[in-house]
């Protein structure tokens, strides 16, 4: 049979482009459909009025030039492989966090000056701060030092369990633990745990106990040892690079193209078809929709149907795109923040506020004399769903609800209101149609208490049909959709007889 391709993709988040770049590169061909025009979905850049904005992501890990920080530098290792080069900068500080009662401690790179800040604050909890710190840091130890791959392929798992028997070993165990349960081992002091919960919650959208120390062992150990960089001219470059990576291998990337179907014959994914009626076949295809998008909506047979609540569904977000006078912005403010007024409400809808401000790094994403300010709060469709785009009425409602926000965001930025040059609303509605997200959620979450494992992995129940992105293992944000694009890519590759080499 004639294919297309050998492998569709369908969607260009990061984790289907990894998918994509890495397969091209080993010399399978890939057509990969994005329905929008540009590539990227929650980690891509738009211009508006000579701003340029994040479209969500913008702190970013796996960038470490340096060896030592592992394997865990998989853009760099990618973007090796591809022979393209993604420039980024130095971010002293991961976040900076102002929370109730006058806390504030920034995370900065030098994990010895967070920790005695953090240890300044709670004098009475200095070793179990340390403790608690350095069981993340044994994760990142175990991770940084084996090779990303697919844990489906037997091979490869074998391959690891072989070569590194104590680490998988120590790994295997630590994946039943939760990342709240290890804290209160070590820490008593309530406002201590919150803060451990808020570290969590800043990327899991869940608190600390939800969430797997697997996960906290990269995020919140990489920070002090890759870093977090930003990659110059914003958050787009990433994707670019990746497009640019599968076309110099010969691949073909199509926008505008939204995909209505996935093609099914006898269990089997045989293809796709577009909107437009045009069908295209492959021996692979592979989904970078949700989970729920994927078999509720693209594939037609019921007999694949997900149920919503197999997976927790995290809330969508409402977002703020803000272009402002440099003024209001004072010397030595640090990029990112997190602004938590009242602890009983943090992980409510709406309770806490994300801020980013990228040209503070990098002056190119913002016209001289200004800044870009990305704020954002979680936020649920049903809020939103009975307004229609370009009626009066929602206009107001985002004019209101964003007006509140900024009031919020003005606790950092004092002035913010009085210095907006230009300002963009985004809710919920606006998530579901750029990024074609079931309810504009951020994905599906681990109920508590599930292990890490139990997430997806990237094979499906359907014959030639493989998911990637954030519905599968390990989970949310960039670092982790760039994995689950090379752990697909990697079993595609040894399944249809060209095995991918590890990354280096
Ligand atoms: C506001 C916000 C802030 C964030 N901040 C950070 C951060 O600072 N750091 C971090 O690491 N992570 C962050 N994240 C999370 C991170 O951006 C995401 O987890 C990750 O980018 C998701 O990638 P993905 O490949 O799974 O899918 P997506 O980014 O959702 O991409 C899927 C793509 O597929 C396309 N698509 C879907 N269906 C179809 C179809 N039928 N036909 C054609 N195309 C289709 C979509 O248009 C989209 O382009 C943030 C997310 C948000 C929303």
């Amino acid at each position: 049979m004639a294919y297309s391709a050998d492998i569709i993709v369908v969607g260009t988040g990061i984790a289907g482009l990894t998918a994509a770049s890495l397969l091209q590169e080993r010399g399978f061909s890939t057509l990969a459909f994005e329905k929008n025009s540009y590539p990227g979905g929650s980690c891509a850049s738009f211009r508006h009025q000579g701003y340029t904005f994040d479209t969500g992501a913008s702190v970013f890990y796996g960038f470490s030039e340096d060896d030592k920080s592992g394997t865990l530098n998989l853009h760099t290792r990618i973007f090796n492989r591809l022979g393209v080069r993604v420039p980024t900068i130095p971010d002293p500080v991961q976040i900076h966090y102002h929370l109730p009662n006058g806390f504030e401690v920034p995370v900065f790179y030098e994990k010895e000056k967070f920790l005695g800040a953090l240890v300044r604050r709670f004098p009475h909890e200095a070793a179990g701060i340390r403790a608690f710190y350095q069981e993340l840091e044994a994760v990142y130890e175990i991770l940084s030092a084996l090779p990303a791959g697919s844990l489906e392929d037997f091979v490869h798992v074998m391959q690891v369990g072989v070569r590194n028997p104590g680490k998988t070993m120590a790994l295997a165990v630590k994946t039943f633990k939760s990342m709240g349960k290890t804290a209160r081992k070590y820490i008593k002091d309530d406002e201590l745990l919150k803060f451990i919960d808020i570290e969590s919650y800043s990327w899991a959208v869940q608190d600390a106990v939800s969430t797997p120390l697997v996960n906290a062992g990269i995020c919140l150990a990489d920070r002090h040892h890759g870093g977090i960089n930003y990659p110059v001219g914003g958050a787009g470059a990433i994707p670019a690079a990746l497009c640019e990576g599968i076309k110099k291998f010969g691949g073909a990337v199509e926008f505008g193209c939204d995909v209505e179907e996935i093609l099914l014959r006898n269990g089997r994914a045989e293809g796709v078809r577009l909107t437009t009626g045009e069908t295209f076949t492959a021996k692979a295809v592979i989904s970078n929709a949700t989970v729920w998008d994927t078999f509720n909506r693209l594939v037609k047979d019921s007999r694949y149907n997900v149920p919503e609540n197999k997976f927790l569904r995290a809330p969508s977000w409402f977002q703020l795109y803000l272009g402002v006078d440099a003024g209001v912005v004072p010397e030595g403010f640090h990029v990112h923040h997190i602004v938590v007024d009242d602890w009983e409400r943090y992980n409510n809808i709406g309770g806490t506020v994300y801020f980013s401000a990228p040209s503070v790094l990098d002056p190119l994403v913002a016209p001289e004399g200004k800044h870009v300010v990305h704020a954002f709060v979680t936020d649920e469709m049903h809020r939103w769903s009975g307004y229609k785009r370009g009626d009066r009425a929602y206009k107001q409602a985002k004019e209101d609800f964003g007006t509140l926000v900024i009031r919020r965001v003005e606790k950092i930025l004092p002035g913010l209101s009085d210095a907006l040059e230009v300002k963009v609303f985004a809710t919920p509605l606006t998530h579901q149609r750029y990024l074609n997200r079931y309810q504009g959620s951020y994905g599906p979450l681990l109920y508590p208490g599930q292990n890490i494992l139990q997430k997806p992995q990237n094979r499906t129940a359907l014959k030639g049909l493989y998911i990637v992105g954030d519905s599968t293992f390990p989970g949310q944000g960039v670092i982790a959709v760039t994995y689950s694009g090379i752990s697909c890519a990697s079993y595609i590759a040894r399944k249809l007889g060209n095995p991918l080499d590890y990354l280096s």
